[in-house]
């Protein structure tokens, strides 16, 4: 049933009264071609893909008529795998404290991270230092206006089988990492695949470093985990084109956003509380390309782990998702996906000392991590986005913060992610990978590398390195 809303662009904002309330999925007509866009909860609508134009017509689309689900997963276009998903339940060997939900709000309306290691930024700081910026020259290296130089990006090398011994890791940019088990799994985190990380296009939040293949070069995917809803991290357009190719893909999501994924038409969803987990088992009933040989049935359990961070995707919703790191087994391998996350808060540092001088409460959510769902093969931890550290301490870890969560979670390699993407911070592109490389050094860790004319050289990259765009690194 389509139901035409009459209501056309004014820039990119459509008011409340054209549309009405409640969340839509509109179709657009932009000169005569087609696009999908969604509108929030309160009704008024932003153009998340940077489409529309003065005058482009919206049509509200009933989501219900629009949806094909298919129990049948596949990855090739050819019915190969029946997957089947259990429902979430309790992890059994789960911290003491897990069923407290200390991190649900009473009035149930939303989130929060119940540790005194995360402090609220004040957000008139945040302003008014932004303004100072503007006068003075900024104490920590400022983003330079004219983009900065790409990241060095080859075209990924993956299986086109489902048959290797080792586990697999290819960083497609940001947190996106695409994951090749030996079970013959094959999981996409956080995808976003488009040029700005935003719903507002403006220049700087361009990607500096594009994604070293798109969507439809990928052999397989199976899984999708999503780790929260900022869009740096969770992106319509990219989740559309997922499930576009792999109709049999399962998304698993944080507390709150399946009715993100279904009002977007996408149904194959499995949302999880921290502390909970989720079986998915893929049973072969048919020829897949790649697929001869395999095991008749991958099996994989997929667990959602505490975060210290928050979610937003218009003014109105700070918090009323939940944000999560992951745990993945299948086959015996185990990989631990971070997310997006803070270590400490660091609100202020006196002149001449370093902010990890200072004694200051860390988040004891990793320790768990490690203690109940660890040891982890692999280790995909963010690195980068956190100058300076008063306003983004609580929300992302820096290098050395990374180095911690790394111990405590019981990694045993590790691999950066969340750097060399987009300029969302103060800090220079390379800092990342050299605060890791003096962090490892601190700990004890390796880090002996310099610093070559393209980056970092391959023996600084020690048990916890990070990986060339696109470059595939093997556990
Ligand atoms: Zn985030």
């Amino acid at each position: 049933m389509h139901k035409e809303a009459g209501a056309r662009v004014r820039g990119i904002f459509v008011t409340l009264r054209e549309l009405g309330f409640g969340r839509k999925r509109l179709r657009v007509r932009v000169r005569g071609q087609k696009r999908d866009f969604i509108s929030s909860l309160l009704g008024y609508g932003i153009d998340t893909r940077g489409k529309l134009g003065r005058g482009s017509v919206l049509r509200a689309v009933n989501s219900t008529a629009t949806v094909k689900m298919s129990g049948v997963g596949t990855s090739t276009g050819v019915a190969a795998y029946t997957v089947t998903t259990s429902p979430a339940k309790s992890v059994e060997n789960r911290p003491s404290d897990a069923d407290s939900k200390k991190h649900h709000l009473k009035n149930g309306k939303g989130f929060q991270n119940p540790w005194d290691s995360f402090q609220e930024l004040k957000i008139i700081k945040f302003f008014a230092d932004a303004l100072m910026r503007r006068f003075k020259p900024a104490p920590t290296p400022s983003p330079s206006p004219s983009p900065p130089a790409p990241l060095p990006t080859q075209p990924p090398s993956l299986l086109r089988t489902r048959s290797h011994p080792s586990l697999r890791a290819t960083w497609l940019g940001h947190a996106c990492y695409y994951l090749e088990f030996p079970s013959g799994l094959r999981v996409l985190t956080d995808p976003v695949f488009e040029p700005y990380c935003s719903p507002i296009h403006l220049p700087h939040l361009r990607r500096y470093t594009d994604p070293p293949c798109q969507i439809e070069d990928l052999p397989f995917v199976d899984a999708v985990l999503v780790s929260h809803n900022h869009y740096d991290h969770l992106s319509l357009g990219s989740v559309r084109r997922v499930k576009a190719k792999f109709p049999g893909a399962r998304f698993w999501v944080p507390l709150g956003l399946k009715s993100w994924f279904e009002s977007s038409g996408v149904k194959n969803v499995c949302e999880v509380d921290w502390w909970e987990e989720g079986e998915m088992e893929m049973r072969r009933v048919g020829k897949e390309e790649g697929g001869e040989g395999r095991e008749e049935v991958i099996k994989a359990t997929f667990t959602a782990l505490p975060a210290q961070h928050n979610s937003k995707r218009t003014p109105w919703d700070t918090g009323k998702t939940l944000w999560c790191g992951w745990g993945i087994e299948s086959g015996g391998r185990k990989v631990y996906f971070a997310g997006d996350t803070g270590y400490r808060t660091v609100t202020s540092v006196p002149s001449g000392t370093s902010d990890h001088d200072l004694d200051l409460p860390h988040c004891p959510a990793f320790s768990q991590i490690g203690a109940h769902a660890g040891p982890f093969d692999l280790g995909l931890i963010p690195i980068g986005a956190y100058e300076p550290r008063w306003a983004f301490s609580a929300v992302h870890a820096d290098p050395r913060d990374a180095v911690s969560i790394f111990l405590d979670t019981r990694c045993e390699r590790g691999l950066g992610m969340h750097w060399g993407t987009w300029a969302l911070t103060y800090e220079g592109v390379w800092e990342p990978v050299r605060g890791l490389v003096g962090a490892l050094r601190e700990r004890g860790l390796g880090g002996d590398g310099k610093e070559g004319e393209e980056g970092w050289e391959e023996e600084s990259r020690g048990v916890f390195g990070w990986s060339g765009v696109g470059e595939t690194r093997e556990f």
